[in-house]
């Protein structure tokens, strides 16, 4: 029996201003069905983690480097994330692929690193619009797992399959192109992981999930959950898709 997730990053957005949407969050849906982690800039993560105390929310990072300490400036370890209150950490999302070259390598070595300081990675892949037009989708996803995947994995991971054209776009893929690709990353994991493993795996959607379009997504096999960006920021539209999931479960 998988938990379902949500999971909401709120990328390079937020002041500690913007630290009130989580009390209205927390004030709607104290006893969330599902379980939910948020995940700031790190600016605001010991001070999301302090308001998360002692109850059933959880907070997570959205970046760390692969190596435990070192000359890194301006990068954050795996460790000071732990040290900050968060239990996920955010791996290898479209944005850090392209603006800052991320391979998937370097996706395996900082999840390697995240789960050395017990944190639970949060792997991102998905296809551009070109590899799914050029029928690509699944040769991508099969390839991205296999070279993010951190050696000797085991089911202490999250995946999000998150189409990058999809992201921030307001489009999102069929329910049938969605359960292909959950249905394909799920065979996929059987064979690095093995069958029982992999099934204990969370499978979360990400890409321009909305209050308006979560119940159909969450009614799709093998959809554990969301990574939702932009929703995640206001309250209402975060509760109204954490409602939804609860309500799927
Ligand atoms: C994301 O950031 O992972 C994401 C899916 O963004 P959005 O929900 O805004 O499309």
């Amino acid at each position: 029996m998988r938990h379902r997730l949500a999971a909401g990053n709120w990328k390079m957005h937020g002041l500690a201003a913007d630290l009130a949407e989580i009390d209205a969050l927390l004030a709607a849906h104290p006893a969330p069905a599902c379980e939910v982690v948020v995940c700031p800039p790190a600016t605001l993560l010991s001070r999301l983690a302090a308001r998360l105390d002692r109850t059933p929310y959880m907070a997570g990072g959205q970046d760390c480097h692969a190596a435990p300490k070192g000359a890194h400036t301006g990068d954050i370890a795996a460790a000071m994330l732990a040290d900050a209150g968060a239990s996920f950490v955010i791996l290898g999302p479209s944005e850090r692929r392209a603006d800052h070259g991320e391979t998937s390598a370097l996706v395996a070595a900082k999840a390697r690193a995240a789960r050395a300081a017990g944190l639970t990675p949060i792997l991102c892949l998905g296809e551009t619009e070109a590899e799914r037009d050029a029928g690509r989708t699944l040769e991508v996803l099969s390839a991205q797992l296999a070279e993010s995947l951190p050696d000797g994995s085991d089911a202490a991971l999250v995946l999000a399959y998150e189409p990058v054209w999809a992201i921030g776009s307001g489009r999102t893929p069929t329910p049938a192109q969605i359960a292909e690709a959950h249905g394909h990353l799920r065979s996929q994991l059987a064979r690095h992981l093995g069958a029982g493993p992999a099934q204990a795996v969370r499978l979360l959607y990400g890409g321009s999930v909305k209050p308006e379009n979560a119940a159909a997504i969450f009614a799709v096999p093998e959809v554990d959950g969301a990574l939702v960006g932009g929703a995640s920021l206001k309250a209402a539209e975060f509760g109204a898709i954490i409602a939804a999931l609860g309500a799927a479960a």
